[in-house]
């Protein structure tokens, strides 16, 4: 209990700064235990075997399980000792997902079994290009995106989601709904990091650039009914900002703190 109370006045602190008013406490708790009871469910390894009726949704071209991004796998599907993780409905996975369901396996993209980085045992994990292909994250129209964006052959998926965890924030927090996300295209992974990219992961409102912390980077659409995805479509906001103007945004101390840190002083 101490350590809670310590880190809500902590958080209380840092909210001060950032201007936003302190009556959230109550909603923080809740959504912090919605993302631990989900998360609870998953072995330390990171992955979660079969449950009956698995229920895997689809939003902005991602697969989600209970409001979290997760990557999934077949068991025993692939040869060579080559793992084919998939993140997207491509058609294999959809075509897995109906006929071997009992042997599907969802992965946190924390999890170090997806971590090319790492080199461990588990390195034999690659993502399906399908799936690549879907989000359209295999293509670039100008030379210069490679040295700035994961490429296909680098494909890290704690990367990609770090990219992507805006989608899952605003989703957990209630500041979008599962109705709207099912209605952008799957290549939507792949717009979004270019708006973000065009932005250069700065706030346009506080001005902190977050490049450092990328899941705190949102680009939200100004008009959502408009079907138009240029990088003029969105505005670029940090996690701190929407807090202010949306007190049930979900953030973390560590982001709060980075935030503090780094948010320019006017
Ligand atoms: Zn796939
Ligand atoms: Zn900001």
């Amino acid at each position: 209990m101490v350590k809670i109370n310590a880190n809500f006045s902590k958080l209380n602190a840092a909210l001060k700064q950032v201007g936003a008013e302190l009556n959230f406490r109550y909603h923080f708790v809740n959504n912090k235990s919605k993302i631990a009871s989900t998360r609870k469910k998953f072995k330390t390894d990171g992955t979660l075997d079969t449950i009956e009726n698995l229920q895997i949704d689809f939003f902005a071209g991602l697969t989600f399980y209970q409001n979290n991004f997760v990557a999934i796998y077949f068991k025993n599907l692939d040869q060579n000792d080559e793992i084919i993780f998939h993140f997207s409905n491509c058609s294999q996975f959809i075509d897995h997902l109906n006929n071997y369901e009992s042997s599907a396996t969802l992965i946190l993209p924390e999890s170090e079994k997806l971590d090319i980085k790492k080199k461990s045992e588990n390195n034999n994990f690659i993502p399906c290009r399908l799936c690549l292909k879907k989000t359209n994250w295999n293509n670039f129209v100008k030379a210069a995106d490679w040295s700035r964006r994961i490429i296909i052959d680098q494909f890290n998926v704690l990367e990609f989601h770090k990219q992507m965890f805006s989608i899952e924030r605003e989703l957990f927090s209630d500041f979008t709904t599962s109705q709207f996300l099912k209605t952008l295209p799957n290549d939507f992974p792949r717009i979004l990091e270019a708006a973000k990219s065009n932005k250069k992961w700065t706030c346009q409102k506080c001005k902190i650039n977050v490049s450092g912390m990328k899941q705190l980077y949102h680009a939200i659409l100004i008009d959502d009914t408009i079907k138009r995805y240029s990088p003029n479509d969105f505005i670029g906001v940090c996690t701190g900002c929407l807090k202010v103007q949306y007190h049930d945004m979900y953030i973390t101390s560590e982001e709060l703190d980075f935030i503090n840190k780094f948010k320019p002083k006017k």
